[in-house]
């Protein structure tokens, strides 16, 4: 079964985010558990998180179905001691706060190299971020995220995901997530029926499915092969409707939080209606 949702607003409070999904239809969803774009925020209080489990029981979502996205200030392979500490300590603040929300995975992209150490030298801090923050948590899944391999961002190749997992001590403690546009624009096809089915069994080859913990569905502005991030709203961009019909079909999808994070928010339900639609 697919479970597909979008990436919600929790303003005034994450136990606003279930409500928010609920409202469009949603069958999993992600949110940002504190502000995305600041190094520290408020602790969660009792009552929000109490708040959070209510709504969540009450819509029908179980811990599974919601895939929590970290901050973007936070680079875990950053090369520079002082910059890697602080992006450690708020990742395990992510980390914790999914853990208080009963919440068993959080979406994060891997880090970036910043051009000063070589990609292989940034991968193993990554790796070594993830060991910490696991380390000092229980039952949450650090999910990776590909990128599109923007500026000297990693996680654009199956193989550098793969050498992080590699050294994650706890493998039943890291998956990864897949991005529709960032897996197109990092260079991999999608669009051709041989495209598609290269891509997904170099991943299955290289990663494996069993690690796959969540999708992101974005239709993208920029060709293959671009190295850049834009999303674009399911259908209007390069990567048309056919691959998210593909994908709706493929049981290799199936019981992980499938999400949009297309640009158009007044679209979601109508996206959502649109690609359950899609199963034949
Ligand atoms: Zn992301
Ligand atoms: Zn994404």
């Amino acid at each position: 079964m697919k479970y597909i949702g979008a990436h919600v607003s929790a303003a005034g409070g994450v136990e606003n985010a279930p409500l928010n999904a609920a409202a469009i239809g949603a069958k999993a969803f992600a949110l940002f558990t504190k502000n995305q774009r600041q190094w520290v925020a408020p602790p969660l209080t009792a009552e929000s998180i109490e708040k959070f489990k209510t709504n969540l029981a009450t819509h029908g979502y179980e811990p599974w179905q919601v895939l929590p996205h970290d901050s973007y200030l936070i680079n875990l392979g950053h090369p520079g001691k002082a910059e890697l500490e602080k992006s450690r300590a708020a990742f395990l603040d992510e980390m914790q706060r999914c853990e208080q929300l009963g919440l068993d995975r959080l979406n994060f992209h891997p880090g970036s190299h910043l051009n000063q150490v070589p990609p292989e030298e940034s991968l193993k801090i990554i790796a070594e971020s993830i060991n910490i923050a696991l380390d000092k948590t229980r039952g949450v899944i650090a999910v990776i995220e590909n990128t599109a391999g923007q500026g000297s961002n990693l996680g654009h190749l199956f193989e550098q995901i793969r050498l992080i997992i590699d050294l994650v001590e706890d493998k039943s403690r890291v998956g990864v997530c897949l991005d529709t546009c960032h897996t197109f624009t990092a260079g991999y096809d999608l669009i051709t029926p041989e495209g598609y089915s290269e891509t997904f069994r170099q991943f299955d080859e290289i990663i494996g499915f069993g690690y796959l913990r969540g999708l992101h569905l974005n239709d993208s502005m920029k060709p293959l092969g671009s190295h850049v991030d834009r999303h674009d709203n399911i259908g209007k961009g390069f990567l048309g409707t056919e691959v998210f019909r593909r994908i709706m079909n493929d049981p290799r999808f199936d019981e992980i939080p499938i999400i949009l994070e297309t640009p158009d928010e007044e679209k979601w339900a109508e996206e959502i209606s649109l690609l359950y639609n899609m199963i034949k």
